[in-house]
């Protein structure tokens, strides 16, 4: 099970197509996505893009075929060798760079890690972030290694009912066809450590990815040593119920912790991704604790090796627990931590709160040596936010929490059409240079005619798969006629296409754009120069308020007054993401104003050449200036949400009547909008290099994992 070799199938010339297959790496680059095509076709298709399942489906017929097949062969060697230098050679940029910076591995710690849809136990950015993050880890050869959960029901999947209702599917990853593989200890036994948990203790397995050079490990409960209930508890991403969601976080702190030691993993800093996973900074005081350590003692070794980002700029999204259910979890703790119940409550303790809740984040703040916001007005969000840590500090901007802003993974997010042009225009070796801003000049040599080109068919790909979709929903018997206008079967390849693609919640204003319906009637029916709108994006399943911005929006779709030029795409997820990414020509967003944290899929837009109409919120911000897309509204934020949501509507009407459409339809004689691709231009210019992350880990790395080593050697 998941690790049943299938080398007795595959010829040994080509071989390693197995390893490549347990490889995620294969996932970001063309050529290996290329030989898996080649493969064979309709098994890639109808087993979703993933090798594993894809390989064990293939006849040992086609293999030896493919064997014996030269241009097959070619690309194989091709890809194997680049295989070799990008992930098995031992000389690395980090490596070149930093010689002897670290002295063990970076332990990454996160809920959700999303790589690619074969695995899916992610739910959304956080997830996406710390998948981008470990890849681009890998791609510059820092030591890294990340800790998750292997949830076997991972994430939803989104059904939108006749009645526009979302109804949750959760359905069972069989581990055979997933990219991952058993790890066992030294004993050979699948359990690698225990946790205890409150009365009871849980025993841990755990699944190897790699992911390139980086190697995830995630946490698996469903062992037999463990009750039924305690099998259960890795099964879903963020479940509702606080207790079971507590045990969880002890799992991945405490567990992460133990299980890496149990592997002979000795980590020299260990970074939480979002105040999820702070328990592991008690295991690692408890450790030295242990050894005879005082306290106060272990908890500062512990701070100056700990790296904290948090991602949540409003009260209300923190990860809180009660503190009597905290005790009791953690009792046992105590005593081993040398600290007493009301000491160790403190650490995860916010004055307002009167000692009745365990802040997460609190804890990860109190434990860590540097802390991070994930944009320059989070960073400043963050500090005031948690000014309260700190009372001692008089001015806000002396809390000590930085910011690094986020970034995408290149690689992984561009279209092959766009890979295609900047290889042309860039040069080759482009992606090597991607965050250095001199390389993205010459974006201003791509001839107007193959940009609109490259940005027509990628539109068209997108609509074609929307009408895919539509079919294979009427064909299934998943929706009424009538339904399949509102998922998109009337969208039209050739007409400006705006995306509103995110989670729906409240504070992200996913009907915004219907504030003036009959404004925006005029504006989407222009006989013209019509505008069409798809719309993407779960709700938090306990969260009604926003699955009724979900109702609303798809049932709009169906008003016949917009002509089927309002669509909504159910279940988004990754491979959708990328679709939509690359397809639309306007990438909408409007949070709140000082909510949205940074946001990342605008980023990927603006590298395929999409535009940007955003509220100058998070990455917006920082991104902006005025020729590179389109700030909706003013940074100011208004006094109350009514006067923010009467002018920010008011901005996206004006914006698309005055600027968007007509810059679109304003074509020369072979139909090209000079204006409209000289934008497009300046927004993957300016923007392209900022928002990778590999200038954010380069920032990681000077920042914070500088600092830390050398407070290390003190
Ligand atoms: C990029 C991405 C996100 C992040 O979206 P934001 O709205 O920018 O936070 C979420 N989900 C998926 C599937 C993504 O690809």
């Amino acid at each position: 099970m998941g690790d049943q070799s299938l080398g007795w199938k595959i010829p040994e010339r080509i071989g390693r197509v197995e390893e490549l297959a347990y490889n995620l790496w294969w996932s970001w680059h063309t050529e290996a996505r290329e030989l898996f095509r080649n493969l064979n076709y309709v098994l890639w298709r109808i087993a979703g893009h993933n090798p594993v399942k894809q390989l064990r489906e293939t006849s040992p017929e086609r293999l030896q075929q493919l064997a014996a097949d030269s241009q097959f062969l070619a690309l194989y060697d091709a890809v194997m060798a680049r295989f070799d230098v990008e992930v098995l050679a031992e000389k690395t940029w980090f490596e070149t760079q930093y010689p002897g910076m670290l002295k063990g591995p970076v332990a990454y710690f996160s809920m959700e890690f999303a790589i690619h849809n074969s695995l899916p136990i992610y739910a959304g950015g956080l997830g996406i972030l710390a998948g981008d993050t470990c890849k681009e880890a890998g791609d510059i050869g820092m030591p890294f290694v990340a800790v998750g959960f292997m949830y076997p029901q991972g994430y939803f999947r989104q059904h939108i009912s006749p009645a526009g209702e979302q109804e949750e599917v959760y359905r069972q990853l069989d581990f055979d066809e997933a990219p991952i593989r058993r790890v066992l200890g030294s004993d050979g036994s699948r359990v690698l450590a225990k946790v205890p948990l409150g009365e009871k203790t849980v025993s841990l397995a755990a699944w190897l990815v790699k992911v390139g050079r980086v190697d995830l490990y995630l946490l698996d409960t469903d062992v037999p040593d463990n009750a039924p209930q305690q099998q259960q508890l890795s099964a879903r991403l963020y479940v509702a119920d606080p207790e079971m969601r507590l045990q969880q976080e002890l799992v991945l702190g405490m567990g992460g912790v133990r299980v890496l030691r149990a592997l002979g993993i000795h980590p020299a800093v260990w970074h939480a991704n979002e105040g999820h996973t702070a328990f592991m900074t008690l295991e690692r005081v408890r450790e030295y604790v242990e050894k005879g350590m005082p306290f106060e003692e272990a908890a500062q070794k512990v701070r100056l090796s700990t790296i904290f980002t948090t991602h949540t700029p409003v009260p209300a999204g923190q990860d809180v627990f009660e503190a009597g259910l905290v005790a009791e979890y953690l009792s046992d703790c105590f005593s081993s931590l040398g600290i007493d119940r009301r000491e160790c409550l403190r650490l995860g303790e916010v004055p307002e709160s009167e000692g009745r809740w365990f802040n997460m984040a609190a804890l990860a703040l109190r434990m860590s040596e540097q802390r991070y916001g994930v944009s320059r007005v989070h960073g400043a969000v963050a500090r005031r936010m948690w000014h309260v840590l700190w009372p001692d500090i008089r001015e806000n901007d002396a809390v000590p929490i930085n910011y690094i802003t986020n970034g995408i993974h290149i690689p992984s997010w561009i279209a092959s059409e766009m890979r295609e042009l900047y290889d042309k225009y860039l040069g080759v070796d482009w992606l090597e240079r991607h965050d250095d801003p001199s390389t993205w000049k010459k974006v201003l040599d791509i001839p107007d005619g193959e940009l609109w080109d490259a940005r027509r068919i990628l539109r068209h790909k997108l609509i074609d798969g929307v009408d895919e979709l539509a079919q294979k929903a009427w064909a299934n018997n998943d929706v009424e006629p009538h339904q399949l206008v509102g998922i998109g079967a009337l969208l039209h390849p050739e007409v400006l296409t705006v995306g509103f693609v995110r989670r729906f919640a409240e504070y992200k204003r996913p009907t915004l754009l219907f504030r003036d319906i009959q404004r925006l009637k005029q504006i989407v029916r222009d006989p013209f120069r019509p505008v069409q709108i798809v719309f993407a994006g779960k709700s938090h399943p306990a969260d009604h308020a926003s699955k009724e911005l979900v109702k609303r929006v798809f049932s709009l779709g169906m008003d016949r007054d917009f002509m089927g030029r309002i669509a909504f795409l159910e279940d988004y997820d990754m491979h959708m993401a990328r679709y939509l990414v690359h397809g639309v020509d306007v990438w909408l967003n409007t949070p709140r104003r000082l909510h949205e944290a940074c946001g990342t899929s605008g980023m990927k837009a603006v590298l395929n050449g999409v535009l940007h109409m955003s509220v100058p919120d998070g990455w917006w911000e920082e991104g902006y200036d005025g020729a590179n897309g389109w700030a909706i509204g003013d940074v100011v934020k208004p006094a109350t949400s009514e006067e923010e949501d009467r002018a920010d509507a008011e901005s996206i009407y004006r914006i698309l009547e005055r600027d968007i459409v007509p810059l679109f339809y304003t074509r020369d004689r072979q139909g090209i909008p000079h204006g409209w691709v000289r934008m497009v231009k300046e927004s993957i210019r300016t923007l392209s290099p900022r928002f990778s992350t590999r200038r954010m880990m380069k920032e990681y790395i000077e920042c914070s994992l500088g600092p830390v080593c050398r407070a290390q050697l003190r």
